[in-house]
């Protein structure tokens, strides 16, 4: 089993070790302080040097038969052989970032524990941000409020953060929550002085300092409680830089001050409503008069009136408007078309005729190549363009054996 060197020491950045096993891209070494993705902390990458030439780690995995650190170099580099001695060298900034999240998010756990007994179910690291899964079924705006004081005070006081090791008897004697199932005799305990015990094989920073700060982020409902979202350390900064643009950014289109953009886009919104009734309104009374003109000029034929019209410059909720309006007047079948932005079709009849305009559009829009459909008085669908728009409704006219009649 690979000898973890983190284990003890989660600052060292360099080491040799010798090597075990090669297996395509997998390597093993017989020490290393590459971190393999475990308990919710992502792996390390780095490289790894045999005489003068580097092979890029490019993911580190847990071998969850023997318990060896598993590395996966990129293809390419130099031959590694087993039994040759290799450096590895860790991507420091990115496994800081990590100590700096994961012990973070010992802290904040602790607190939320602390101040409402809530207990943390789940960790997990993102590329961005990190959640951990809270055992409640609701997380209140003040719970997070309180919480992430707590955890920047903790943060604040720099206290130390220690390994210890005990067996499972001693750490719960000690008031260990979570002993994990005893695989080792001895389990790794992470103590952060005064504030929190918890078994845990991962790397974390030396004192809270370090972790520099904690941000919450959003709540959302999961199945086993409220996933919370936060950032430690400089992601906290690169979060709260981000949303400053972004509000900035939206603070100038409203040109006002950052913490009015909500009212502002609420104020918009309504004007936006208020602007959409107006319209509706008044295309509803040009729809009026216009299917007043309409049926005045169709003509009767065999007991229908059929009014059939394209308008290249309307959308379908004026059609669709238009429609319902003359077939309000007793044996009208209304064949109309649009260009607008999309070009439609809508085919109605007056209550008690014997078309059907759901067939008669299933009909219509499988010869077009689109969708469409409805019932015996209504249907509607779509055109691929307004030239095909107007043939369709010239085709159904004649489907229904109406003698096509232009309207105004
Ligand atoms: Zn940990």
């Amino acid at each position: 089993m690979t000898e973890r060197l983190y284990y003890t020491d989660s600052f060292l950045s360099e080491f040799e070790a010798r090597v075990i096993t090669v297996s395509g891209e997998a390597v093993t070494l017989d020490r290393s302080a590459f971190y393999p993705t475990s308990g919710g902390q992502v792996f390390d990458t780095g490289w790894l040097q045999a005489d003068s030439a580097r092979v890029r780690v490019r993911e580190v995995a847990e071998d969850e038969q023997t318990g060896d650190v598993v590395h996966i170099v990129e293809v390419g580099g130099p031959a590694l052989r087993p039994g040759s001695v290799v450096r590895g060298m860790i991507d420091t900034e990115r496994r800081l970032d990590h100590m700096q999240q994961h012990s973070g998010q010992h802290v904040l756990s602790a607190a939320f524990e602390r101040l409402y007994s809530f207990d943390t179910v789940s960790f997990h690291m993102g590329e961005e941000s990190c959640t951990i899964d809270l055992a409640t079924d609701a997380v209140t705006a003040k719970h997070l409020e309180a919480a992430e004081i707590l955890a920047n005070q903790i943060i604040a006081e720099d206290r130390p953060v220690e390994i210890r090791f005990a067996t499972p008897d001693e750490a719960r004697a000690m008031g260990v929550r979570r002993i994990p199932p005893a695989e080792r005799d001895k389990l790794r305990l992470i103590d952060v002085r005064d504030f929190d015990l918890n078994a845990c094989g991962g790397t974390h920073v030396h004192s809270t300092g370090q972790i520099g700060g904690l941000l919450l982020r959003k709540t959302e409902k999961v199945k086993q409680g409220v996933r919370v979202e936060f950032v430690c350390a400089l992601r906290s900064v690169r979060a709260a830089r981000r949303d400053f643009e972004t509000l900035t950014e939206a603070a100038a289109v409203f040109s006002t001050h950052i913490r009015d953009v909500p009212q502002q886009v609420r104020k918009s919104l309504d004007e936006i409503k208020v602007a959409q009734k107006g319209q509706h309104r008044l295309l509803g009374e040009i729809a009026e008069l216009q299917a007043q003109r309409m049926l005045q000029s169709a003509e009767e034929r065999d007991g229908h009136r059929l009014v059939l019209k394209f308008f290249p410059d309307r959308d379908l909720d004026f059609i669709k408007m238009l429609a319902q309006k003359l077939t309000r007047s007793a044996k009208t079948v209304a064949l109309l078309g649009c260009g607008g932005t999309q070009p439609s079709l809508v085919f109605a009849q007056a209550a008690g005729l014997s078309n059907d305009m759901g067939t008669l559009m299933k009909q219509t829009v499988q010869q077009l190549g689109t969708r469409g459909g409805g019932n015996r008085d209504m249907a509607q669908g779509g055109a691929p363009d307004n030239a095909r728009a107007e043939e369709a409704l010239r085709g159904a006219a004649s489907t229904i054996g109406l003698t096509m009649e232009a309207g105004p």
